[in-house]
């Protein structure tokens, strides 16, 4: 049976028309799920009963059940949730002084395997439902109130593009969790024609690329995305974005010991992205992933990576790792529960 949270308000509007009921219906039924946060059809005591009723046989509200918690000392909070299917996903909230984020889960486990990541070691299994995707953010929102939200967790949110793009359309709309679209950053690993679908889009989201590397050999050794899409077809997909929407590419870099965080590294990342307008760099000190024995480098090498960038007038901004103590890294929590 198909979760209701996977309709959007014209699609509820359209499905209560055919039974006889009005379309104001659909507005009562999203409110209690949206913002009266109700679990049980039963609880929408403004509706008649012959329609509570209707509405349970013909759907679901949530199939997904968190099944574990962890809390880093930070404040990072990441849950795991069992699917209908017994498929395992992860999602996290981030709180900081001014935000609280929801990195929300877009695939079953990710067929793109970096080396940094723990989500592609027991490889991909499915994409999740547009009402999978919302279900995480409901459950998280109902936790804490949520601000802003990342497609950072299991999976290539671009190669389950209509499921993602549907899910922000339904969490933007003031009629559900209204969460602005400037608020919702989707991230991609560098799905180059996924990029340019998104210039098509009429909504104001973010956009950030896993960069990672600016030298092809290096970043195919850690991101084995890079030998579909190249870095020259990656940054012109990117270069068209920017020109298209007049917006901007956050571009992540995961800063790895001995692999792409010494100085040469950063000069060949300077030339790569120094004529693109619009872009700012991301650097993110690796998680330390026991599996795939990565470690950041040290604090001076950081520092000399965002110093040269600020040298080139490229805007770098220096993210602090989050939940170290409770395997916050992408996959880690699935894989660990999956290993016991
Ligand atoms: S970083 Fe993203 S694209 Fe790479 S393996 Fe992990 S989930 Fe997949």
């Amino acid at each position: 049976m198909e979760s209701i949270t996977g309709l959007s308000l014209g699609e509820l509007e359209h499905i209560l028309i055919s039974w006889g009921e009005q379309a104001f219906r659909a507005n009562q039924v999203f409110s209690w799920v949206y913002k009266k946060r109700v679990s049980d059809f039963s609880l929408m005591s403004d509706l008649s009963t012959s329609l509570r009723n209707k509405l349970k046989e013909d759907f679901t509200l949530f199939d997904i059940k968190q099944i574990k918690s962890v809390k880093s000392k930070d404040g990072t909070e990441k849950f795991l949730f069992v699917l209908s299917d017994g498929d395992l996903i992860e999602s996290v909230i981030i709180p900081t002084d001014d935000r609280v984020t929801a990195c929300i889960s877009t695939q079953v486990g990710c067929k793109y395997k970096c080396s940094f990541c723990a989500s592609g070691i027991s490889g991909f299994r499915r994409n999740l439902t547009c009402a999978e995707i919302i279900q995480q953010m409901l459950f998280l929102n109902n936790r804490k109130k949520i601000t802003h939200i990342v497609f950072m967790g299991t999976g290539e949110p671009l190669d389950n593009y209509d499921a993602v793009l549907k899910a922000i359309r339904i969490i933007n709309s003031k009629e559900s969790l209204n969460i602005g679209a400037r608020r919702i950053t989707i991230s991609t690993s560098g799905v180059a024609p996924g990029i340019r679908k998104l210039i098509g889009e009429d909504l104001q989201f973010e956009l950030s690329v896993s960069l990672h590397s600016a030298d092809d050999a290096v970043r195919s050794k850690i991101m084995p995305i890079n030998k579909i899409y190249p870095l020259n077809i990656l940054i012109a997909a990117c270069n068209e974005y920017i020109r298209k929407t007049g917006r901007q590419i956050t571009f992540e870099y995961v800063l790895i010991k001995n692999l792409n965080s010494d100085i040469h590294s950063c000069q060949k990342l300077v030339a790569l992205i120094k004529d693109l307008r619009l872009v700012k760099v991301n650097l993110i000190p690796a998680n330390i992933v026991k599996e795939c024995r990565i470690e950041p480098p040290g604090r001076a090498e950081i520092q000399m990576f965002r110093n040269h960038l600020s040298k080139h007038k490229i805007p770098a901004t220096l993210r602090k790792s989050r939940g170290e103590d409770i395997e916050a890294a992408c996959g880690q929590l699935r894989l660990s529960h999956e290993k016991k």
